[in-house]
């Protein structure tokens, strides 16, 4: 039985750990595909071009938007985010499961989209723990930091419209529980349909001939 992948929504509060915990997933287990992102942010550094992220103009993003070449995007913290439409339809079709490390407006309008699409809320531990974390990061400015924390704030309303959320206490056995859900909603009627209708039509047809 071919089936097609699953589209894996990941969102949580910045700082929260969600590239380490994408990184373990995809290092522990091979059938998942992470898609990259295009956005207009400067690069923090030690992120590469084409692999953290497509660093692109606001120009080049928004005549993007008027191509429909993103799944979805959205504005954050004063810059564009999107996915890029192609890679993420090709490893689908392949049988890989797309991993989208989005916001929370980005993910609500692929819940829109895509209803099947598994839609996860990665958790801290603690709020301290969420504060402790950004800060011991060290990339951004005080003001950056001050920043994302409101606008943690205003992410966390939204929590309750994802169907699932996991604690990252440990980002490994985080991906462990990321990894058993996925596979266990493999099973869902929504993703098994072709399966579903040819073993029906061959079962309506043994019937017959019997
Ligand atoms: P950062 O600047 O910390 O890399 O990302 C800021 C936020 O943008 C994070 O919550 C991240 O998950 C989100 N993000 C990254 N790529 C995309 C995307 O393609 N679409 C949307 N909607 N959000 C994204």
């Amino acid at each position: 039985m071919k089936q097609k992948g699953s589209l894996v929504v990941i969102s949580g509060f910045s700082g929260v750990g969600k590239g380490t915990v994408i990184k373990e997933l995809m290092q522990l287990h091979e059938q998942y595909a992470l898609s990259v992102s295009c956005t207009t942010r400067a690069p923090r550094e030690g992120e590469v071009d084409g692999k953290d992220y497509f660093f692109i103009t606001r120009d080049r993003f928004e005549e993007m938007i008027e191509q429909e070449a993103f799944f979805e995007y959205a504005l954050y913290c004063d810059h564009y985010y999107g996915t890029p439409r192609p890679f993420v339809e090709k490893q689908l079709e392949e049988g890989r499961h797309v991993l989208l490390e989005i916001e929370v407006q980005g993910a609500m309008t692929m819940k829109a989209k895509c209803p099947e699409a598994i839609l996860i809320f990665i958790m801290p531990p603690s709020g301290q723990e969420l504060i402790n974390r950004l800060c011991a990061r060290g990339t951004e400015t005080k003001e950056a930091i001050a920043q994302r924390v409101h606008k943690a704030v205003v992410e966390a309303e939204s929590i309750e419209n994802y169907e699932y959320v996991v604690v990252n206490d440990v980002p490994s056995l985080c991906a462990e529980r990321i990894h058993g859900l996925v596979e266990a909603l493999q099973m869902r009627t929504i993703v098994n349909g072709p399966f579903v209708k040819e073993v029906r039509g061959q079962v309506i047809q043994s019937a017959e001939d019997f």
